[in-house]
């Protein structure tokens, strides 16, 4: 059986299509494999797991059938968009940590989103020390959603304005970062998604081969890494 690998859908209430899209994805491949890991911004924006609104509730209850009925195991990790997803989301949504370590075919794969390995982008970078702060996240759940709503949109603006002036060199993830998430997990395999650059890059170290896999985003097709008896392919459709 399969591990299927997702990230970056950004599905939100305005983009229908890209629900759809998804939507096939689970009735289809997903039904059939043995894990679906999704490696963070599922969500455009996520609001708290006291604000499931639209199409947030419609996504859980799909994992919920897909985990469930299915079979599938569901795994998840936030990314910098739904990073205040929570267990009330879904309750058979198993939640791992950013950098993750998993064990497939006896060779360690880890696991990250990835926006933390995009250290050249250092406002970015400030930005996501306070948004994974507690104290922070405690004081932003303590406000009304309707206050939450707001907060995000003004946020979201000033991102796009950051990434719109930002080179697109420092968007993507730092070289020195990405060795040093090798060495401290000794593994020789990574997979993330976050910069929407999807692809297979090796390098070359003096004992070993190191594949960094990354993920597309779901914008106008469908992205998705198989993995197969130690073979992994990216899909898009
Ligand atoms: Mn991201």
């Amino acid at each position: 059986m399969k591990d299927l690998f997702i990230a970056d859908l950004h599905l939100n209430d305005k983009q229908p299509e890209i629900y759809q899209r998804f939507k096939f994805f689970l009735d289809d491949k997903a039904r059939y494999a043995r894990a679906l890991y999704i490696l963070g911004d599922l969500f455009e924006y996520y609001l708290g797991d006291d604000a499931k609104i639209g199409v947030i509730q419609q996504v859980a209850n799909d994992l919920d059938e897909l985990s469930e009925k299915y079979q599938t195991k569901c795994y998840f990790m936030a990314g910098n968009r739904d990073f205040l997803l929570g267990q009330r989301f879904n309750n058979s949504l198993i939640l791992l940590e950013d950098s993750t370590v998993v064990e497939l075919n006896e060779k360690r794969l880890i696991l990250t989103h990835a926006d933390a390995l995009c250290t050249d982008d250092v406002e970015y970078q400030k930005i996501r020390r306070q948004l994974r702060d507690s104290q922070w996240q405690q004081w932003f759940l303590s406000q009304t959603i309707s206050e939450r709503i707001a907060f995000a949109q003004k946020a979201r603006m000033q991102s796009q304005q950051h990434t719109q002036s930002a080179e697109s060199q420092i968007m993507d993830v730092n070289q020195q970062a990405v060795d040093d998430l090798f060495d401290c997990h000794h593994a020789s395999l990574m997979l993330h998604g976050h910069t929407h650059r999807p692809g297979f890059h090796q390098t070359q170290t003096e004992n070993e081969t190191r594949s960094r896999m990354v993920l597309g985003d779901w914008h106008f097709q469908s992205s998705c890494i198989e993995h197969f008896k130690g073979n992994f392919q990216l899909i898009t459709h």
